[in-house]
Parts: C-alpha cells; structure tokens; sequence
C-alpha cells in the first residue's frame, strides 16, 4: 500500500510538470513581434527564443532590431533623443517600443492563448 502511494505521488508530480511545460510553452510559440512603420505592418516574427535582426531605414531613419531569446530590443538608432533604445528588451505581450522620431512601434502580441500568461513562475 505504501509503494502504491509514492507511485500515486510521482505520477502526479509527472504530469504536473508536463501540463506546465505544455502551457509554458504554449504561450511561448504565441507570441508574436509586430514591427509597425508610420501605422502600417511591417514586419511580423514568432518570439520562439530564434534569433533574427531588422535594419529599417527611412527617410526618417535608421533602427536596428533585435529579437531573440531575450525578447525585443532597439540595439542602435539614429533618432535624436535614443529613448526606444534606453528602453531596453521586451518580451511580454503587451509590451512595447516607440521610436517616435521614426514613426517606429514594436509591439508584442499574443495568440488565442495569452490567458494562459498568468501561468509563470
Ligand atoms: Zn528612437
């Protein structure tokens, strides 16, 4: 009876673990970086820990973007006051980054299951 009780006890710590890997995870792949230009898509990336960079060069000027594991972040601009870079990375949904100089807004939205963000450690 008691060997039948450490079982019943590691079964549940087992799936424990694997329903929260699958919702982190979830709510991982979920997550999208929009890249927006004076108020028009510009670009659209899944924030799945992959690394992938952005040169935008306007009339109005120069952003380089990165996104990775870290999340989002404004690694250089040309703008004259450089807040969107001070601002440092973002990886929540519903964070984001305004160049405002460059008409530049870098948001990160979630999918159909953000709810599942309440779920973090
Ligand atoms: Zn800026």
């Amino acid at each position: 009876m008691k060997r039948l009780d450490i079982y019943i006890v590691i079964a549940v710590i087992v799936i424990s673990i694997g329903l929260f890997l699958t919702f982190s995870l979830q709510s991982q792949e979920n997550r999208e970086v929009v890249i927006s230009l004076k108020g028009e898509e510009y670009s659209r990336v899944k924030l799945d820990g992959k690394e992938h960079l952005f040169e935008i060069k306007t009339e109005l000027g120069y952003n380089r973007i990165i996104v990775n594991a870290d999340g989002v972040r404004i690694e250089e601009a040309d703008c004259p006051d450089h807040d969107c870079v001070e601002i440092g990375s973002i990886k929540k949904v519903g964070q984001s980054i305004i160049c405002a100089p460059h008409h530049l807004v870098i948001e990160i939205i979630g999918g159909e299951d953000t709810d599942l963000d309440g779920i973090s450690i």
